[in-house]
């Protein structure tokens, strides 16, 4: 069943910061996903990972419209914008809006794996990034290991990579890699000696093997699984930007956009649970009145109101100052991240209740109704945990307030 609320955020947000373009490509995302990701997102997320898989056919519908070429430049067959972060993280939220899923696979395809890659070599940008933007291949980004991951440090980074006559030779073990099951290609995070390199390694290759998906509790259609690594044949042309020893920073760098992303996905996912819980308040009769004559709902929905508008208004400074040139877009990158993703859980489960039981059904027996709140609710908690945790993210907010020296 496809859910459309009245939008909101349409009356309630006034668009002051977001360029015109980044507003055009807003509109049409959110075309795109009414028509290409709501028809199938309440099958995604109450799916299975190991029975269904990966939503294959939604993949290939957003790449057939170049919905991958947002973030690109012309010269790897994007769509060569001037705000390209600022579009990218606007058409996040809206695909998030039906499907967390949908978003976290297009996040980790074109802002993780794919802007990884815009740090590579411009041999190693034509051969996988035309790829990326076309979607006739899916991108994976791994620096997750089963004992390392908020700490990337060389000394927590069990994969490595070293040099031999014939090459490099990579053995380990990553985790929770999105998209794995079905990728072309990896952007891998090792150990290079001292320090650390990203590797772009071909998933045919031999000695590449994925593990079965993750069952989770949440995004089921963002498929997780295992990758181990046995004497896979690499060369120098597979190191990221062509040089070692610069992984850490490459990883961190994707991983600060990455940020951004997740914020938008939050507030996509924020913005439609608030949607649909004023749609059931306004329309929900108890006592004689609607829900939402009795001022707890008010006041309730006027906070959520507000915060929505503070996280949107923030993802956007995040993603104009990464436009602007801004590398690092702190502290507004981590502020965003932690507030939107905490935001959309606090929503979701401010809906929930506002919806009663139904709220908690998946599917009602009498006529086969259910509510799409219940997985928002399951959907949203991920947020708050990947592309570092929100503790990382207050971290680095306090770096801002006190200084490394202080905080470390
Ligand atoms: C659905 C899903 C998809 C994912 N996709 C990918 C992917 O595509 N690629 C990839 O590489 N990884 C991926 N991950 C991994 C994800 O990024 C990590 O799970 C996440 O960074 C947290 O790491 P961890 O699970 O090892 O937790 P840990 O690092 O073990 O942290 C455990 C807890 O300790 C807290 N903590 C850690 N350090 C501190 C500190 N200094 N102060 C206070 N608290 C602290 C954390 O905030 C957390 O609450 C994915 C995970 C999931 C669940």
């Amino acid at each position: 069943m496809t859910f459309t609320p009245a939008r909101q955020s349409d009356r309630l947000y006034h668009e002051l910061l977001a360029p015109e373009e980044a507003r055009s490509v807003r509109a049409s995302v959110r075309l795109i996903a009414e028509r290409e990701v709501a028809p199938h997102a309440a099958v995604i997320a109450g799916g299975d990972e190991r029975t269904d898989g990966f939503p294959r056919r939604v993949f290939d519908a957003l790449a057939s419209v170049g919905v991958y070429r947002i973030p690109f430049p012309s010269e790897v067959g994007g769509d060569g914008l001037t705000y390209p972060a600022t579009a990218t993280a606007a058409a996040i939220e809206e695909l998030a809006y039906y499907s967390s899923s949908v978003a976290a696979v297009f996040d980790v395809h074109c802002i993780l794996a794919g802007n990884a890659l815009r740090q590579g070599t411009d041999e190693q940008q034509q051969r996988w990034l035309r790829k990326v933007a076309e979607g006739s291949v899916v991108g994976a980004f791994a620096t997750t290991e089963p004992d390392a991951s908020s700490d990337l440090s060389p000394q927590a980074v069990q994969t490595e990579a070293v040099r031999t006559e014939a090459g490099w030779v990579l053995n380990g073990h990553k985790r929770w890699i999105s998209n794995s099951p079905v990728a072309g290609f990896v952007v891998v995070l090792a150990r290079t000696g001292e320090r650390l390199s990203m590797f772009i390694v071909d998933m045919a290759l031999p000695g590449v093997e994925v593990g079965l998906a993750d069952r989770k509790m949440g995004n089921r259609g963002q498929l997780t699984a295992d990758i181990r690594f046995t004497n896979v044949r690499l060369s120098d042309d597979d190191i990221l930007g062509g040089a070692e020893g610069h992984g850490l920073r490459h990883a961190l760098s994707t991983l600060t956009y990455g940020r951004i992303g997740i914020a938008a996905a939050g507030v996509g996912m924020a913005q439609a649970a608030f949607d649909l819980t004023v749609a059931h308040l306004s329309t929900r009769h108890v006592f004689g009145r609607p829900v939402a004559a009795n001022q707890h709902w008010q006041f309730l929905l006027a906070e959520r109101a507000t915060e929505i508008e503070n996280a949107r208004t923030l993802y956007t400074k995040a993603a104009l100052r990464l436009d602007a040139g801004n590398p690092s877009p702190e502290p507004e990158a981590a502020m965003a991240k932690y507030y939107a993703t905490k935001l959309s859980v606090d929503m979701a489960r401010d809906a929930v209740q506002a919806f009663g039981g139904l709220g908690f059904a998946r599917q009602l027996g009498s006529d086969g109704s259910s509510s799409p709140v219940e997985a928002i609710y399951r959907d949203s908690k991920i947020g708050e945990i990947y592309e570092g945790t929100n503790e990382i993210q207050k971290w680095v907010i306090a770096r801002q307030i006190f200084g490394r020296g202080i905080v470390g």
